[in-house]
């Protein structure tokens, strides 16, 4: 019989009348219950939270710093038991879900070292202008209000610490609502959260039904509304409230180019692998797997079956072993779209040159070249453990292949050469370049998220602070 999991309203564990079953993708077992809120419920928590606004804001930058630092120690100390838990709710192989959790630790941290460099104050002359003398403008961050952070299922610990740590750092409540495949590894925050001293209302974590999130995202004590998801949820919600600020961390569909440069054995025995590796890792689940590799017709022959055997080399099956590399998908809905997606590619036209085959939620790591542009697998993003393997001639050519595709969150670019690197900065459109390395590749203190259909608006934790929160001026008068 699995544990009933209560939910985090106003800093307190609560459990509501209803519940619902989380399952394990791999083996259908039950994971765990969990307790969802009542309206009435949502309502204490969103109460709260902007009831306690002013006094969040206001506390000493060493006791939310203090709050962080706590969590992230305790995430350090209870590693293997939070990786289970993201194992076995997402199917995440351990590999990957311990990195998972290295990531949060990392995350709370750097939140911790921002709350205390934050908000220092920055003062501009005045008199430099007419009218302007014996003036200083003297300007401080203050939070916009209450966040409401909604994050999807795919890193179900690292992208709650993304919303909810620069939220503390900041000084800003949050409500945050993890995602209905998920909810554990993001409640499992909360049970470290009430170690701390943060004021009661400042946090709530609370499994909220689809159904009733549109009430939320419309309140008004909900200025803030940070999401990561899909495009098709991000942007109804942003549709829906013009007048709030949105983050939106949406899809993309992950470019590695290779350019003629990168030719030598060991050359493309590294492009190979990290291509492999990146285009499965927790099942090609992730905003910046590489679906696309486009490659420099001079290196396509020789980078081909290198990318081939590494795929093939891939560790598939049970993700609670510690040598697989890649598990189930989320569900096995989720692998039967993926299935779809490449047998319609292949109809087209397409050949098949590694995997195409489904097991309940899985999908076998799978390598297809010669996809025309037209079909889903082209110009959607397969979020799965497909690579497409395109030819190109040159670097402009492959430079704006990257850019055909509606999608534009990272990419990567092999090559020795600094001025092409330099060119691809300026030439790609997407947020982020990561030179002689794969798209998949992110720190998580730097500036992260897309442009064109995936997203608005950047996190990483400074980043996110900065969202969080708005520039009051004060201008001082005689002096
Ligand atoms: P999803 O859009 O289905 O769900 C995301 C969250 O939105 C969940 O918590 C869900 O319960 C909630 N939600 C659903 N309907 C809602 C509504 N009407 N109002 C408010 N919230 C609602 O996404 P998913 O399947 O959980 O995640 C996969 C997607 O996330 C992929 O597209 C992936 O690329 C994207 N993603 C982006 C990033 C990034 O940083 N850019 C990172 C990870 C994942």
């Amino acid at each position: 019989m699995a544990a009933t999991h209560a939910f985090w309203l106003a800093g307190r564990q609560v459990t509501g009348e209803d519940s619902f079953d989380v399952t394990s993708p791999w083996d259908g077992r039950v994971v765990g219950t969990v307790s969802v809120p009542t309206d009435a419920q949502i309502e204490g928590a969103v109460a709260a939270a902007y009831a306690v606004r002013d006094e969040f804001a206001a506390t000493p930058a060493h006791v939310r710093a203090a709050a962080l630092d706590h969590v992230s120690r305790r995430l350090v100390e209870r590693t293997e038991e939070i990786a289970r838990l993201i194992s076995a709710e997402n199917g995440k192989p351990m590999k990957w879900a311990r990195g998972e959790v290295g990531r949060a630790v990392s995350v709370f941290r750097f939140a911790a070292e921002e709350a205390r460099r934050f908000n220092g104050g920055e003062a501009q002359r005045l008199d430099t202008d007419l009218g302007g003398q014996g003036r200083l403008a003297f300007t401080r961050r203050f939070p916009k209000g209450v966040v409401l952070g909604i994050a999807p299922f795919n890193f179900p610990l690292n992208l709650c610490a993304h919303k909810i740590a620069p939220a503390i750092a900041a000084g800003a409540p949050i409500i945050l609502k993890p995602a209905p495949a998920t909810p554990l590894s993001g409640l499992i925050i909360g049970d470290l959260l009430a170690e701390t001293e943060l004021p009661a209302g400042s946090w709530s974590i609370l499994p909220v039904p689809n159904d009733k999130m549109p009430a939320l995202v419309q309140d008004e004590r909900l200025p803030v509304i940070s999401f990561t998801g899909s495009e098709k949820v991000g942007y109804a919600i942003m549709d829906s409230v013009p007048r709030k600020h949105c983050t939106l961390e949406l899809g993309g569909n992950g470019a590695a180019v290779v350019l003629a440069d990168f030719a030598s054995d060991e050359d493309l025995d590294w492009a190979a692998t990290r291509i492999a590796t990146f285009s499965n890792y927790q099942g090609g689940q992730s905003c910046i797997s590489v679906q696309r590799v486009i490659a420099d017709a001079s290196v396509y022959e020789r980078l081909l079956p290198r990318i081939v055997a590494a795929v093939e080399n891939q560790v598939t099956g049970d993700p609670n072993d510690d040598a697989t590399d890649v598990g189930p998908l989320v569900s096995e809905d989720a692998a039967k779209r993926v299935e779809t997606w490449v047998d319609e590619a292949v109809a087209a036209g397409a050949a098949l040159v590694t995997g195409g085959k489904r097991d309940g939620a899985s999908y076998a790591p799978t390598v297809l070249t010669d996809v025309p542009a037209d079909v889903t697998l082209s110009c959607e993003e397969v979020f799965g453990p497909v690579l497409t393997v395109q030819k190109v001639d040159g670097e402009a050519a492959a430079f704006a292949a990257v850019n055909e595709s509606k999608y534009g969150l990272q990419a990567g670019v092999f090559t020795h050469d600094l001025q092409t690197a330099f060119r691809a900065h300026r030439a790609l459109e997407v947020g982020g370049v990561v030179v002689g390395d794969v798209p998949s590749y992110r720190a998580d203190q730097m500036p992260y998220g897309g442009v064109k259909q995936s997203g608005v608006g950047r996190e990483g934790v400074k980043f996110a602070m900065d969202d969080y929160t708005y520039e009051r001026v004060m201008v001082l008068t005689g002096i």
